[in-house]
C-alpha cells in the first residue's frame, strides 16, 4: 500500500506512456486552437491535465471501491448543499469518489463526521470548527465546469487532514520546513481588522507559496513587524489559528497531483515523498 516513490512512478513504463499520450492530447488541442487562444482551449487543456492526474492518482492509490461506505458518504454530502446554485454535481461527485479512493488506501481513516457543504460568494475554504466546506461557486461569473473538480478535491483534503494521525504528521512537517525562518509580515488582508494571511518561507521546494500559509491577528501584525513579540509569542499567535484553519500542505499536494502530476514527480519530489510519508 502506497509503496511508490516519485522516482519509481516517474521512471515506470506506465508513466512514460501515459505522459506521452497526455502530451499528445494537449498539443492537438493547442494545434486546433492555435489562432485563437480562448478559455475553451484553456478549459480543454485543464480537463486533459486532470485526466492524466486522475490516472496517476489511480496508480498511487490502487485500492478502489466506489460502493464503499466512505464513498457513499462523501458523495451524499454534496447532495445536500446549502444555497447550491451552480455546482456541477457530476464533477463534485467524481471528486468525492476520487477522495474516497484515496481514503480506501490509507492505514488511518477519518473518524470525524463527514463535512457539510455550502456554496458561497468568494474564495472556497474548509472550516474545522463547523466541519463545513464552503465552495466559492456563487460569483456572478463563476463557471461551474471550470474549477470545481480540483477545488472540491482540495477542500476535501482539508477535511481529511483532521484525521488525528495525519494532522500530527502534517503539523510536524510544516514546523520542520518553516523552522527558524523569518516570518513575512505583510501579506493579504483577508478579513480587514481581524487577521492577515502570511505565506511562510520554506526549506522544502514547494509548487506554491500558498503551501505554507498561516495567519496572525491584524492587530498583532504591527507588533511583530516592529520586533516587539518574541518568537514564542509569535508561535502562540499562529497556534490560535491552527484550531480553526487547516494547513495547505495536504490539500495543495492533492490539487497539484491532479493538475500537474509530472511536476510533482520531478520538480517537487521532496514534497511528494514527504506527503506520501504522512499518509503511510
Ligand atoms: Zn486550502
Amino acid at each position: 500500500m502506497l509503496q511508490n516513490s516519485a522516482e519509481q512512478l516517474r521512471d515506470s513504463d506506465w508513466f512514460q506512456s501515459a505522459k506521452q499520450k497526455h502530451d499528445e492530447i494537449v498539443s492537438k488541442i493547442k494545434e486546433k486552437y492555435k489562432n485563437s487562444f480562448s478559455s475553451q482551449e484553456y478549459h480543454k487543456i485543464e480537463k486533459a491535465n486532470w485526466q492524466f492526474g486522475k490516472e496517476c492518482i489511480d496508480n498511487l492509490f490502487q485500492k478502489k471501491n466506489p460502493n464503499s461506505e466512505v464513498a457513499k458518504q462523501l458523495v451524499s454530502a454534496f447532495d445536500n448543499i446549502k444555497h447550491g446554485v451552480k455546482t456541477s454535481q457530476k464533477d463534485v461527485k467524481e471528486a468525492a469518489t476520487l477522495m474516497a479512493q484515496v481514503i480506501e488506501n490509507l492505514p488511518h481513516k477519518p473518524k470525524h463526521p463527514v463535512f457539510t457543504v455550502e456554496e458561497i460568494v468568494g474564495r472556497s475554504f474548509y472550516n474545522i470548527k463547523d466541519n463545513e466546506i464552503h465552495l466559492g461557486t456563487r460569483e456572478p461569473n463563476y463557471d461551474p465546469n471550470f474549477e470545481i473538480f480540483p477545488t472540491a478535491f482540495h477542500e476535501m483534503a482539508h477535511w481529511l487532514e483532521e484525521t488525528p494521525e495525519i494532522k500530527s504528521k502534517i503539523v510536524a512537517l510544516y514546523d520542520k520546513i518553516t523552522e527558524g525562518l523569518p516570518l513575512p509580515i505583510s501579506k493579504k488582508n483577508v478579513s480587514p481588522g481581524a487577521y492577515v494571511e502570511l505565506y511562510r518561507k520554506s526549506k522544502m521546494k514547494l509548487p506554491l507559496e500558498y503551501c505554507t500559509r498561516d495567519y496572525v491577528e491584524e492587530k498583532r501584525r504591527d507588533l511583530i513587524s516592529k520586533g516587539k513579540l518574541t518568537q514564542e509569542e509569535i508561535n502562540a499567535e499562529i497556534e490560535k489559528f491552527r484550531k480553526t484553519r487547516p494547513t495547505e500542505l495536504l490539500s495543495v499536494f492533492f490539487e497539484q497531483l491532479l493538475k500537474n502530476p509530472a511536476s510533482m514527480l520531478d520538480e517537487y519530489q521532496d514534497y511528494f515523498e514527504a506527503i506520501m510519508e504522512v499518509l503511510r
